[in-house]
């Protein structure tokens, strides 16, 4: 890291490459991904602290040095520069389980009602698929059509789910219907649709129990972050393009945040040795402990986490 704040010369002004005019044939918007935050970071953050007794910053802390000067007195350990100088570095922060973004819930919510919960490809039959494909690969198609068009799967889709379980045509999965959870940020499996008698095997089965009882049972299960992780990462880019998706889904599915410089989160010495900190820091904070907190549940009391995994 060292090495490479001496080859790169850091400099607020911003960067201006001499070219020459050139024509801009075209700009896509992106969500950074896990490699693509990672690549941009000079340090991961996991402790939630500030400053050691002596009032250095600490290091692994959200006001780590590597990633600008935390104050007017402090210097960035990663370019050398000082407050004013120092553009700022961003860091990482793993998370220990993935969270949804929420901000992309919807379009989270729609490209689930479109493919199989077992092998994630399109719910679509194969003439279906190939006649939209065909359409949304027409390079005369405007971005406007594209749009209905993908707005059209998801209804052919879901209409599909709402009557009956859906079979898949290349895995036989039973699909059901997917939906909004009601009070949380979340996204429901509802499988109660289903005729092939495996579920009134299974209720059966655990009709004993206090699960049988349960307002969400077999049949309707929350779709969690894992899960939908992992069947976003199996997804084939034809079935991503079908569905006009201009990036990887897995995207939509927050594994890693970054951890903005310290530049645009300064942290202020007010009278005595308390420091006061930007708000963005302070959610940081947040986030951290509740990682923590979570790591430990996860390996001590491991019935939480299996739980929380499989449901
Ligand atoms: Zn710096
Ligand atoms: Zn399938």
């Amino acid at each position: 890291m060292q090495q490479r704040g001496q080859d790169i010369i850091y400099t607020k002004q911003p960067y201006i490459e001499d070219v020459g005019p050139r024509r801009i044939k075209s700009i896509q918007f992106s969500t950074m991904s896990a490699s693509d935050i990672l690549k941009a970071s000079e340090c991961q953050v996991h402790l939630g602290q500030y400053y050691d007794s002596n009032k250095k910053a600490i290091v692994g802390g959200l006001l780590d040095t590597r990633m600008g000067a935390p104050n007017k007195h402090g210097t960035c350990q990663t370019c050398g520069g000082s407050f004013t100088d120092c553009p700022g570095h961003f860091g990482y922060l793993n998370l220990v389980l993935p969270v949804y973004n929420v901000g992309y819930l919807s379009t989270i919510l729609d490209i689930l009602k479109c493919i199989c919960k077992s092998c994630s490809r399109v719910l679509l039959d194969e003439k279906l698929h190939k006649k939209y494909l065909k359409r949304m690969r027409n390079p005369r198609t405007e971005p406007l059509k594209k749009n209905e068009l993908m707005k059209e799967i998801v209804k052919k889709c879901s209409s599909m789910a709402s009557s009956k379980a859906v079979k898949c045509l290349r895995c036989g999965y039973m699909n059901g219907m997917v939906k909004k959870a009601g009070s949380v940020v979340g996204i429901i499996h509802d499988r109660s649709k289903l005729s092939d008698g495996y579920l009134e095997e299974c209720k059966s089965a655990i009709g004993h129990t206090r699960e049988a009882r349960a307002p969400i049972g077999l049949a309707t299960y929350i779709l969690n972050p894992v899960k939908v992780l992992s069947l976003f990462q199996r997804m084939v880019e034809e079935d991503c393009e079908l569905l006009y998706l201009q990036d990887r889904p897995e995207k939509l599915i927050i594994t890693t945040v970054a951890v903005p410089p310290i530049s645009i989160r300064p942290s202020v010495f007010t009278e005595g040795s308390q420091s006061n900190e930007n708000d963005i820091t302070e959610r940081l904070k947040q986030i951290i402990q509740f990682n923590a907190k979570l790591r430990l549940e996860l390996l001590e009391g491991r019935r939480t986490g299996i739980k929380y995994l499989v449901s």
